[in-house]
C-alpha cells in the first residue's frame, strides 16, 4: 500500500476508535459472571414437585462467576438479580466494544508500520 492509502486507513481507524471510545463512556456499572434461575425439588416426599416437573419450586436466583477456573454460585434476591443482570449486560457490551477496538487496532498497526517503514 502507498503512504497516501496508509494515511487514509490510519485516519479511518482513528475515527472508528474514537467512536468506540465515546460508546465506552456511556457504559454504566459492570459486573462479572451471569445470573441464572433454577427450579428445584423440595425435601417433602409427598410434594407434587417430585412427580410433576412443571411444579418444581422457584425460580431460585443465582449469580455465578468463575474463580480460579471454578464456577462459584451465590443465591441472590429478585431485586439483586434485576440489578446484577443489567450490570452484567453492561459488561458484555463493554467487552464487545473493547473487542472492536482490538480489531480496529490490527488495521491501524498495518497502516502505521507502513508509514514508519517509508520514513526510514
Ligand atoms: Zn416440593
Amino acid at each position: 500500500m502507498d503512504s497516501k492509502k496508509a494515511q487514509q486507513i490510519l485516519s479511518d481507524c482513528l475515527k472508528k476508535h474514537q467512536g468506540l471510545a465515546e460508546q465506552l463512556k456511556e457504559v454504566g456499572f459492570v459486573w462479572p459472571g451471569s445470573v441464572t434461575s433454577r427450579y428445584l425439588k423440595c425435601g417433602k416426599p409427598n410434594c407434587v414437585c417430585h412427580k410433576d416437573p412443571a411444579s418444581l419450586h422457584g425460580p431460585y436466583l443465582y449469580w455465578s462467576t468463575k474463580v480460579d477456573g471454578k464456577t462459584v454460585s451465590k443465591a441472590i434476591s429478585g431485586t439483586e438479580a434485576k440489578i446484577v443482570q443489567e450490570w452484567v449486560a453492561n459488561r458484555v457490551s463493554l467487552e464487545s466494544i473493547v473487542e472492536q477496538m482490538k480489531e480496529v487496532a490490527k488495521d491501524a498497526l498495518e497502516a502505521a508500520s507502513q508509514l514508519l517503514k517509508e520514513e526510514d
